[in-house]
């Protein structure tokens, strides 16, 4: 999570062109080429620009990155991904990512939070994409003070108690001796400055909470799980730096009929005895519209049928999945006097067919129309 961004390895504009991206590349690998800089992490830095070269160069992987980041949108959120029990609905929303590592400096600018936004969207919406706006409640940097916290045309203070160092020793008798312990200055927060005059809108925090309303462009042929970058969206950065990102992971609605894996669509088709038996054509509902299906006479209960290409495109532009249906013969039940009259004749005049026989007729007529 922490990889730093393609563009910034390679210190290219995010419309940076193949000659732009190709220039970079040559000087910054002929830079820290391990057989030239001898620098401890020269390898390590050659590695990050090769990487960052492969993505950016290819213009394919480059629009993936430029839509996921670093995320492939495959693997799901680790930890999030399995199921939206406990977790993820419409508006529920959390920080995460948030600074793990110590900073020195508790006043240099920093990057703000990542937040991570669950949105459920239709099944239909998944597969086809969908512009729509979401509304995050987030923190922003205050108008008024800019997010200094200081009142507009009062100035912060060096912290008196700290003297601006940010730490204050702890002195303590043990029975070892006197030992002392550096601690944050809980009168400055461990900044080394105070606010003399807060500001009234933010009440000194630099920052407020406003609920904003971000447009989404759900990609089409995104699957429940899958998530989008959404650069620059998330919290506020820390003394002017950048803001994090946002992440809207998706939940995908399951749909009453059709039933999907990766991109392909399944769908149960219920059909009667006799057009089973008879064979027939049929309308089926597609993604995609309704298109026709030849039963074949004798088909069993379980026979399976592929719609190659009516199944979900590809997210990343790989093709598309195909639609399998399969098929459910509806056994009568209730009958009427005429009805039951006719199926006795019919099993009188069919005699005892061998049910070998009749299961192995079957799948040879079912492998002839497959064609395996
Ligand atoms: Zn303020
Ligand atoms: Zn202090």
């Amino acid at each position: 999570m922490n990889k730093r961004d393609y563009y910034e390895v390679l210190g290219v504009s995010k419309t940076a062109s193949q000659e732009e991206i190709k220039k970079a590349y040559r000087t910054l690998s002929k830079k820290f080429h391990p057989d030239i800089n001898k620098d401890d992490n020269a390898s390590e830095k050659f590695q990050e620009v090769k990487e960052a070269y492969e993505v950016l160069s290819d213009e394919q992987k480059r629009a993936q990155y430029d839509q996921f980041g670093h995320q492939d949108p495959n693997q799901g959120f680790g930890g999030f991904g399995g199921g939206a029990e406990g977790f993820g609905f419409e508006d529920i929303f959390s920080t995460f990512f948030g600074g793990g590592t110590r900073r020195r400096d508790p006043n240099a600018p920093r990057k703000g939070d990542d937040l991570q936004y669950s949105m459920n969207i239709e099944f239909m919406d998944a597969v086809f994409g969908k512009e729509t706006t979401i509304e995050i409640p987030r923190d922003e940097t205050c108008g008024t003070c800019s997010g200094s916290g200081a009142k507009p045309g009062t100035k912060k203070k060096t912290c008196p108690h700290c003297e601006g160092s940010g730490q204050l020793n702890v002195t303590q008798d043990t029975p070892f001796g006197r030992m002392v312990n550096r601690r944050a200055c809980h009168h400055c927060a461990g900044s080394g400055q105070i606010i003399e005059e807060k500001c009234t809108t933010c009440h000194g925090e630099g920052k407020v909470r406003k609920v904003k309303k971000i447009k989404v462009s759900v990609p089409a042929g995104v699957d429940d799980g899958q998530q989008l970058r959404v650069s620059g969206q998330g919290a506020p950065g820390v003394n002017g730096g950048p803001a994090g990102d946002l992440y809207v992971v998706f939940r995908v609605r399951p749909h009453k009929d059709f039933e999907r894996d990766g991109d392909d669509i399944y769908l149960e088709l219920a059909i009667t005895f006799a057009q089973a038996a008879l064979g027939d054509e049929v309308e089926v509902p597609t993604v995609s519209g309704k298109v026709k299906l030849k039963i074949p006479a004798g088909t069993q209960s379980g026979a399976k049928f592929r719609l190659k290409g009516k199944g979900i495109k590809n997210v990343h532009g790989y093709g598309t999945g195909d639609q399998h249906i399969i098929i459910r013969v509806k056994t009568p039940t209730k009958l009427n006097e005429k009805q039951k009259q006719l199926l006795r004749e019919f099993a009188e005049i069919s005699g005892d067919i061998p049910e070998e026989q009749s299961s192995s007729l079957f799948d040879k007529i079912k492998r002839t129309i497959k064609g395996d």
